[in-house]
């Protein structure tokens, strides 16, 4: 497997083709898959926003002050305005904001990114990755799977790294039920998130600051013969961890 970044992207803008950006810098092969930074993802898209469009409401209002006390550092209440705005839940609102997005990826903040957003105050995700990875797909002039990824924390872990948030091309995960380990028991369980696997991977050739590399090609690595499957993001029924922390209250480190 081969992981190297497409060199010399510009500041992407709204409306920026990117499967053109990408082909003028490097000759895709069949094979292949296109890994993408949802944050040039979300310049293209327009997704870049200014505070001053999210007035907060007495929520968003309430919330900011609550973390404030926390953490003891001022919290701007049009930023939490817009973590609720893109948001369809509020899994927790303190010490931090976790939110459940529209598209299902749970993270903290909705994924606002407030690095990397160019002149604009805040970066929003993607709407839908999954529809954005296959509108880049297809523009390509190669018939390859895309990836979107976004840089995210895991809860009992320190650091973050990358998850896929959106795919087109490929099945979201390998799903290994049924076959074999090497002392012939059946596997029961394993259904391995190869677009997180892909996103974590090109994540590590991207970076996080000024590299300016934000698109990953990943050369010589196949699915292979497996059972695929789309699910990746919990269904709320099937998610314990998220109904226990419906229930939960912050009270102070
Ligand atoms: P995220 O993980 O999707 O939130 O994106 P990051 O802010 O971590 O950026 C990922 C990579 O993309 C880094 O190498 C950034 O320097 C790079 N990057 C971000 N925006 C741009 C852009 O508009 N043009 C180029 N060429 N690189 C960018
Ligand atoms: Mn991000
Ligand atoms: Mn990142």
């Amino acid at each position: 497997m081969n992981v190297f970044p497409v060199p010399g992207l510009p500041e992407v803008e709204p409306g920026d083709d990117l499967a053109a950006l990408v082909e003028a810098q490097v000759d895709l092969e069949p094979g292949d898959v296109v890994v993408v930074a949802s944050t040039v993802v979300s310049k293209a898209e327009g997704r870049t926003a200014d505070l001053s469009s999210f007035p907060p409401s007495p929520r968003a209002e309430e919330i900011a002050s609550r973390l404030a006390d926390v953490s003891g550092e001022e919290k701007d209440p049009r930023f939490a305005q817009a973590v609720l705005e893109e948001s369809t839940e509020l899994i927790m609102e303190a010490p931090f904001l976790l939110t459940a997005t529209r598209f299902g990826h749970v993270g903290v903040n909705a994924g606002i990114d407030r690095s990397n957003t160019g002149d604009a105050d805040i970066l929003l995700l993607p709407e839908r990755p999954s529809e954005s990875a296959e509108r880049i797909r297809d523009r390509l002039s190669v018939d390859v799977p895309v990836v979107v990824t976004d840089t995210s924390g895991r809860p009992f872990r320190h650091g973050q790294r990358g998850v896929a948030i959106g795919w087109a091309g490929m099945p979201a995960s390998r799903d290994w039920r049924g076959e074999a380990d090497r002392d012939g028991h059946e596997l029961e369980v394993t259904v391995e998130s190869v677009v997180d696997e892909l996103a974590a991977a090109a994540n590590l050739v991207t970076g996080e600051g000024d590299d300016g590399l934000p698109v990953v090609v990943v050369r010589d690595w196949t699915f292979g013969n497996h059972e695929g499957s789309d699910e990746l993001y919990r269904s709320v029924d099937g998610d314990f961890v998220r109904q226990a922390l419906r229930g939960w209250e912050f009270e102070g480190h």
